[in-house]
């Protein structure tokens, strides 16, 4: 999963772009749910919060590293929630 860092300027770009709704205003910048964010696997070929993010403040969490087969694993759980 990615994180977004304090240095997001709250601009809201991002979160409509999000193909899992992982992405939510927090209580002082936006934050992404590591449980649902796959990268963008199974949806796009990059993460479209990166593509399109005006400050370049979202790496990847450090505490939800994740091979590219559990971020597909993940993805086929949330289509499976829908
Ligand atoms: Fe959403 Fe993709 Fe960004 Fe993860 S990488 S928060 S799934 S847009
Ligand atoms: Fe924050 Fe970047 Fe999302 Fe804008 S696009 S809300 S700066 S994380």
């Amino acid at each position: 999963a990615l994180m977004i860092t304090d240095e997001c300027i709250n601009c809201d770009v991002c979160e409509p772009e999000c193909p899992n709704d992982a992405i939510s205003m927090g209580e002082d910048y936006y934050v992404i749910d590591p449980m649902r964010c796959t990268e963008c696997v199974g949806h796009f070929d990059t993460p479209q919060c990166v593509e399109i993010c005006p400050v370049a403040c979202i790496p990847v969490n450090p505490q939800h590293v994740e091979s590219r087969e559990s971020l597909w694993q993940k993805f086929e759980r949330l289509r499976a929630e829908q």
